[in-house]
């Protein structure tokens, strides 16, 4: 049952809300409680992702994200009692182009001084050995981080899930966020379908939907949900089970090994904004080609699912993590533009401390600030699939 009062509420129960939830009941922030519209946790953006972890970003705090992050992940089960599935069969980036191998090449040096050491920036002939029955024409470089890789976003969203509830935190599903009051220039309830809880803080974890939170509060929080969508095929048994993740960094198109076959995908750089969960079959054509192109052993195979997921992107495809400064009590971890599930770990961390100790301790993330784009302090990530 909804509670009257609580101390904090996380509004939204994906993988970025579990985690908050969990980091925040940790620290013994009081009664922590989060809510979610759907029947069960990772019904959003959670559930419908590709699941890649990696090291490999081009901005300095992405790579201090992931090295939390990774760290948690490939330690989830000690942690959690629940296994994260990590595996890290390594990202690849197909370069094709000089001014991709120049950034890429910068970015490896990057990536080794802030303390990912095991980026490699590899040659046409490296590549052919790697990935043979990839079509490489037309690639002149690469990039490879070993440590780079899989693991499951639902095993995760329910460890912090399970972690938060042993440390207290309260779980209501099927609770819709209809509106924010404020009382004194600050947060003061949530308003729900099920009721009115009174609070003096709120992180708005929603995804896709973070804006639509922040409109309640009378916020203009630049996130667009955008429709990415990906196929699975059946059985492949040319491909091994730790076939790289690779990705011709041209045209975002992307596999990687699943089940007995291939998850394949790529982003339309034309879809406008919107929350339409219906595949766009003209573009999954267009998707398909190109991965036969690449892979071309993929004419042997049949598409067994299709599936369509939002990107939740901001304009300079960095998230916010960070407390509203015009608006005390109002705190949002949204905005990951297609790179959050590896970044969930951090994320809650980051948000915990920033709530109980009055600012990030673990990754100075203050840059990841709401008021960026009022002020025109982009900083762009470029490492966007
Ligand atoms: C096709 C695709 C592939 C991706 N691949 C990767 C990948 O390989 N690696 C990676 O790291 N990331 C990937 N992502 C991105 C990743 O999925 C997201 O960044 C991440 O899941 C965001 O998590 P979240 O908890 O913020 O959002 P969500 O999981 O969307 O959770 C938000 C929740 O808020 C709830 N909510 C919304 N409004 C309300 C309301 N009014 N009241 C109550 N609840 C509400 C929703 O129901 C939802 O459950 C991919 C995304 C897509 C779409």
């Amino acid at each position: 049952m909804l509670p009257k009062t609580a101390d904090v509420v996380v509004i939204g129960g994906g993988c970025m809300g579990a985690s908050t939830a969990y980091y925040l009941a940790e620290r013994g922030v009081g009664s922590v409680v989060l809510l979610e519209r759907e029947k069960f946790l990772g019904m959003g953006s959670t559930g419908r992702n590709a699941g890649g972890v990696r090291y490999q970003f081009s901005t300095e705090v992405n790579i201090r994200l992931s090295m939390f992050s990774l760290n948690v992940i490939s330690h989830f089960e000690e942690l959690f009692g629940v296994s994260a599935s990590y595996r890290p069969i390594g990202y690849l980036f197909l370069l094709t182009t000089p001014e991709e191998v120049k950034t890429f090449q910068a970015n490896v040096e990057l990536q080794h001084r802030v303390g990912v050491p095991w980026v490699k920036y590899l040659s046409p002939s490296e590549i052919a050995a790697l990935v043979p029955l990839v079509n490489l024409e037309g690639v002149i470089g690469g990039t490879l981080c070993p440590r780079d890789g899989l693991a499951d976003p639902n095993s995760v969203t329910q460890g912090f899930a399970k972690g938060a509830r042993k440390c207290g935190a309260q779980i209501e599903t099927e609770t819709t966020v209809t509106g924010i009051k404020t009382k004194g220039g600050r947060v003061s309830s949530v308003v729900t379908n099920q009721g009115e809880v009174e609070t003096r803080t709120v992180v708005n974890c929603a995804g896709p939907w973070a804006a639509s939170i922040g409109k309640m509060a009378g916020l203009d929080i630049p996130i667009v949900p955008v429709r990415r969508q990906f196929f699975t095929t059946d059985v492949l048994s040319q491909i091994p089970h730790d076939h790289v993740f690779t990705i011709e960094m041209a045209t975002s198109l992307y596999f990687h090994p699943e089940g007995a076959g291939l998850l394949v995908g790529m982003s339309n750089a034309d879809e406008k904004p919107g929350d339409t969960y219906a595949i766009d079959e003209e573009f999954h054509l267009k998707m398909l080609e190109r991965a036969l192109y690449r892979l071309p052993l993929l004419e042997h195979a049949r598409v067994a699912s299709q599936t369509a997921g939002l990107y939740e992107v901001t304009p300079d495809d960095q998230p916010i993590i960070a407390q509203v400064q015009s608006l005390p009590g109002f705190y949002i971890a949204a905005g990951f533009s297609g790179h959050g599930f590896q970044h969930s770990p951090a994320t809650g961390k980051l948000m915990s401390e920033i709530i109980v100790d009055g600012q990030a301790k673990t990754i100075d993330i203050s840059m990841l600030n709401y008021e960026r784009f009022a002020e025109g302090r982009l900083i762009q990530e470029g490492n966007v699939v």
